[in-house]
């Protein structure tokens, strides 16, 4: 919590011109963040190891199936499963399941 050097009004998170800065809530005195990641908050979970992907709901007797060399069984088939991010103009995440011990294996573009 910061407070205006001025006023001493309560200092809020705004963005001015593309930049985040402080802005005092009484007297409108603007403080420039000299880090702009402060405020950023992210939707997205990267960098996921892809032998740990759990996938909930996925009824696989529907899935196609294709050629897929699972590292965990040595089995060579795996079902497809195409998940759609939230963002409708990013592509589909791919999923493998393997056939024979279900693990998954997450496909990176
Ligand atoms: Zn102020
Ligand atoms: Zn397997």
């Amino acid at each position: 919590m910061e407070f205006c050097p001025k006023c001493g009004g309560l200092m809020v998170p705004s963005v001015v011109n593309g930049k985040k800065v402080l802005r005092c809530s009484r007297c409108g005195y603007i403080v420039e963040k000299s880090n702009p990641g402060t405020y950023r908050v992210s939707h997205r979970i990267e960098r996921t190891p892809k032998d740990v992907v759990t996938l909930v709901d996925v009824d696989v007797s529907v899935l196609p199936v294709v050629s897929f060399k699972c590292e965990n069984c040595g089995n060579d088939k795996a079902y497809v499963y195409e998940l759609q991010t939230r963002a409708g103009d990013e592509p589909a995440t791919r999923f493998y399941i393997c056939t024979k011990c279900r693990k998954v294996y997450r496909e990176y573009a």
